[in-house]
């Protein structure tokens, strides 16, 4: 199994992993990981709906202190998780 230290690595790279910017190895490390870990998985889940709520709004306003904060949320929530 994996240890807590991981999980945490996965979790800062869950961001780049939906934006896919990371390289084919990363990428595979995380979707095996999102596989079999149901924190990660729930938490990649979030994020990805973070980011269609994000997209959805600049669509309407560039700016929105509302989304940013939605964004902060997320990037909190993955650094500090566990
Ligand atoms: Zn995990």
């Amino acid at each position: 199994m994996l240890g807590p230290v991981s999980h945490r690595r996965i979790r800062r790279s869950i961001g780049p992993y939906l934006d896919d910017e990371l390289g084919p190895a990363a990428r595979a490390e995380i979707a095996r990981h999102l596989a079999m870990c149901w924190g990660c998985n729930s938490l990649s889940e979030s994020f990805r709906l973070v980011k269609a709520a994000l997209r959805a709004r600049a669509e309407r306003q560039p700016t929105n202190m509302g989304a940013l904060r939605l964004k902060n949320l997320a990037q909190s929530l993955a650094l500090h998780g566990d």
